[in-house]
């Protein structure tokens, strides 16, 4: 059985009070709650948001990470670093990333394989562009971005491995995939999976969507059989709205 795992990115929003004050709601919501849950504040806020967090079951996540341990890299976080302050999962291959900062897959797999070497769960992110969607090759990019993000990943450290689908015309726009159309990506997801590794290593595979989730579209995409998770931007940044998607029924 794959346990629902949701997770929030809060992106380049909230000060350290701010942060502080959404975390502490969250602990209260979900403090009998049986999914896995992750927030991911921005770096900034990360300490404050560990306090916070001790002694609950929310899960401390980093929106990236830089692909070296330690040198001159301004202006990038190593894993060590992350691991510090009590972080437990990393984003990598946003589509921010990917497409406002120019990250490729082969320094995504970088990022990949050295959270994975720190222990580090990662959620890798997938998705095509709409000019990709309209000329039908949806399902070629998605596979090839996870097929090069998991390069040299091992059978055995794809437990730690999140995939979530976010087609990149989704994000922050208010338009949502059809729960169908999402729920066809992911299914191809782990077809690949299964040929990549095993079919264990692809039933077990947790797979999220990401998209203009809100609390109203929620129930439709949980309900379909390949969507195991959710990683909500806009709607992860107010307690409300991130606990009715949480508590989705
Ligand atoms: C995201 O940041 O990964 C995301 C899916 O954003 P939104 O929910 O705002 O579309």
């Amino acid at each position: 059985m794959r346990k629902v795992f949701i997770a929030g990115n809060w992106k380049m929003h909230k000060n350290r009070v701010e942060a502080a004050s959404l975390a502490g709601e969250l602990i209260s919501a979900f403090s009998g709650e049986k999914k896995k849950i992750m927030i991911a504040p921005p770096f900034t806020a990360l300490a404050t948001v560990a306090e916070v967090l001790k002694g609950s079951k929310i899960l401390l996540g980093a929106q990236n990470m830089g692909p070296e341990e330690k040198g001159a890299h301004t202006g990038e976080i190593s894993p060590q670093m992350l691991t510090e302050l009590g972080v437990s999962v990393v984003i990598l291959g946003h589509s921010e990333r990917r497409h406002v900062y120019g990250e490729g897959d082969e320094l995504i797999n970088r990022k990949v394989l050295l959270a994975l070497k720190h222990n580090l769960e990662i959620i890798l992110c997938v998705g095509e562009t709409l000019d990709e969607r309209e000329k039908d090759i949806a399902a070629q990019v998605v596979e090839n971005q996870v097929v090069e993000g998991l390069k040299g990943v091992s059978e055995k450290a794809m437990k730690q491995v999140t995939i979530a689908y976010e087609p990149v015309w989704a994000i922050g726009t208010g338009r949502t995939a059809t729960a169908g159309d999402a729920d066809t990506i992911h299914t191809l997801i782990r077809g690949l999976l299964i040929r990549l590794y095993s079919k264990k290593a692809g039933e077990e595979a947790v797979i999220q969507y990401g998209g203009s989730v809100k609390p109203d579209n929620t129930a439709e995409l949980m309900n379909m059989e390949n969507i195991d998770g959710l990683l909500v931007g806009g709607a992860s940044l107010t307690a409300d709205t991130f606990i009715k998607i949480v508590k989705y029924e």
